[in-house]
């Protein structure tokens, strides 16, 4: 199923991330927590590529697992290290495996990127080039707080803008702690006549630990509200993960009674959390 149509539908979607595993040997250790949160029934889980220093190697087959298991799988994508060659290899494995979903995105730039290998500069390239290929739904990745290679912020919904001309349906945001900044930025949006589906990041941080590396890899603006609940539990694990899942639970209820329709819980390989989550919202997802 296209997610354009499941994210368009009447119900409220929610749905769910995992990462693939770096190495083979990990490969059951993440399949099982995948096959688990999908046995939720999300509306949709996305499997990311090569995030945070992971590997791409897997992300194909972890997506037609759970397709087989009945949930549709939206598979990332990135291209800053890749030429057009080994992305056509990789659409015509998601094509031939099934895959009908693909979050088209750039990929951090490191120290260590080899830009020489690289076809594409931007996203938007990348969506162009499945767009040609045919067949997928394609999302990008938007920044409520601004992407940090943005000189401002009119200029990163520029760019947002070229990436729905070169065929992106839907966006799918950096995670957020504050709903009013996503509320801001989508009315930024449609100023800017962006009116492109908006799939709402939710990262429920169920660790202290998680929040050094919230701030160095998304810059998300954290709340005091949130900022104190982590300084009174963050050394208390279960206490911090019962609070965790109960702040995110709250934006959620937060966003679908505000008439966002699409939320997306990066779950983190986390079926007890995912479940956690699903459950807190079940009569509001009905
Ligand atoms: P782009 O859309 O290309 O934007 C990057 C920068 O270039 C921005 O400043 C933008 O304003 C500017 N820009 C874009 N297009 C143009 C243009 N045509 N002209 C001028 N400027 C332009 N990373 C991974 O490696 N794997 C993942 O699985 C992954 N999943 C993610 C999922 C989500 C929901 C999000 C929000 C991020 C994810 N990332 C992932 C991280 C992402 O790769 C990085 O944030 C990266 O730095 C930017 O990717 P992008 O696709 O947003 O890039």
């Amino acid at each position: 199923m296209k997610i354009i149509d499941i994210i368009n539908g009447e119900k409220p979607s929610l749905s769910f991330e995992v990462f693939p595993p770096k190495t083979s040997d990990k490969f059951d250790s993440v399949e099982r927590p995948a096959l688990q949160i999908a046995d939720l029934k999300p509306s949709f889980m996305s499997v990311t590529y090569g995030a945070g220093g992971g590997t791409s190697k897997y992300t194909a087959e972890i997506a037609e697992h759970i397709l087989q298991h009945g949930v549709t799988p939206l598979a990332h994508l990135s291209c800053i290290s890749s030429t057009r060659e080994m992305v056509r290899k990789q659409l015509t494995e998601l094509k031939t495996k099934g895959i009908e979903n693909i979050l088209a995105l750039r990929g951090d730039i490191t120290p260590e990127t080899d830009l020489s290998r690289s076809d594409y500069r931007y996203a938007s390239d990348l969506t162009r080039e499945i767009a040609d290929f045919g067949g997928f739904c394609i999302g990008g990745a938007c920044y409520p707080e601004c992407h940090p290679d943005s000189a401002n912020s009119d200029s990163d919904i520029e760019s947002l803008k070229i990436k729905a001309e070169c065929g992106c349906e839907f966006f799918t945001t950096q995670m957020f702690f504050d709903n009013n900044i996503l509320y801001n930025f989508m009315y930024r949006l449609l100023r800017k006549g962006v009116d492109v589906p908006i799939v709402a990041g939710i990262m429920p941080v169920t660790n202290a630990g998680q929040i050094k590396r919230i701030c160095s890899i998304s810059k998300s603006a954290l709340p005091q509200r949130f900022l104190r609940i982590v300084d009174r539990y963050g050394d208390k694990p279960e206490v911090m993960k019962q609070a965790g899942i109960a702040y995110a639970t709250e934006q959620i209820i937060d966003l679908y009674a505000n008439g966002i329709n699409a939320v997306h819980v990066y779950s983190m390989n986390k079926p007890d959390v995912a479940a956690a989550i699903k459950n807190n919202i079940s009569e509001i997802l009905k």
